[in-house]
């Protein structure tokens, strides 16, 4: 049973079919799909998804490129959901230094330090993992979450060097591959795949982002590429998919333990 541990199946793109995907997953053995809210307003979409669907779960958080828009008091908000609700996850959140450079833009920069530090202070208080998302800022966020001393979590779309994949793991922390290690000129994060232990990572389609290269850059990705993805990862690799398939998943377990219940094959591997 394959886990896609970041998928935004919430996204308008899947407004047309998005039950009918859901289900498809599921039949291709998806047992879980892990649906990161991004800011407040999206938070009842994506517990609604993980009602309606049995191979859904979601997380709560507010992600680094929403900050602009948040207000300090939807942390308070977040803080009240969690405590109402059931996430798997604080997420998405993190530091994203790629679209806005901490030095043309240091509001912006102080504003993602806050959102996610204090996202690091829900997730530690109510013992939960977090999903992060970082682009060009994973020391900033190793220095953070060394502070914080959380349980793990997952750093979602990595493309980090070696050494910092391996400071990450140190903190309890699974890498998420996808879309992007298959695309054949994709050689530093294929070669990150291929080095790193497989206990070290897990699988995500990202959802409609970053569709695989069979799908075409201005695609939509889906979680039905899963089974693709892993096929990729397990040619780097030199592994047998099904290999590959049972590792992933079981590492996926470690760090999000609540999505047990929905992927009791897997479990048995723990
Ligand atoms: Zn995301």
């Amino acid at each position: 049973m394959l886990i896609d541990t970041h998928c935004h199946l919430d996204a308008a793109e899947f407004d047309a079919d998005r039950d009918s995907i859901a289900g498809q997953a599921m039949q291709k053995g998806i047992c879980g799909i892990v649906v990161p809210a991004v800011a407040r307003n999206n938070f009842d979409d994506v517990i609604a998804l993980g009602a309606r669907h049995q191979n859904c779960v979601y997380a709560l958080g507010i992600h680094p490129m929403y900050v602009d828009a948040a207000q300090p008091e939807d942390l308070q908000i977040l803080e009240q959901y969690v405590r109402d609700n059931d996430p798997v996850a604080i997420g998405e959140i993190g530091l994203d230094y790629f679209l806005t450079n901490p030095r043309d833009n240091p509001d912006n920069t102080g504003r993602q330090h806050l959102f996610f530090v204090e996202q690091l202070n829900i997730a530690r208080h109510h013992g939960l993992p977090v999903i992060l998302h970082v682009r060009n800022a994973i020391d900033d966020i190793l220095k953070q979450l060394r502070k914080y001393k959380l349980s793990g979590g997952i750093a979602h779309a990595f493309n980090g060097s070696f050494q910092q994949a391996q400071q990450l793991i140190d903190l309890g922390f699974k890498l998420g591959f996808g879309g992007a290690m298959t695309y054949s000129r994709a050689l530093k994060i294929r070669e990150l795949a291929a080095k790193l232990p497989l206990e070290a990572i897990v699988l995500e389609t990202d959802a409609p982002d970053i569709p695989p290269e069979w799908v075409g850059r201005g695609g939509r990705n889906s979680p039905l590429e899963l089974p693709g993805i892993a096929q990729v990862l397990a040619g780097l690799k030199q592994l047998n998919v099904s290999q590959v398939v049972d590792i992933t998943s079981a590492n996926a377990l470690k760090v999000l333990p609540k999505m047990a219940d929905l992927c009791t094959s897997v479990k048995v591997l723990l």
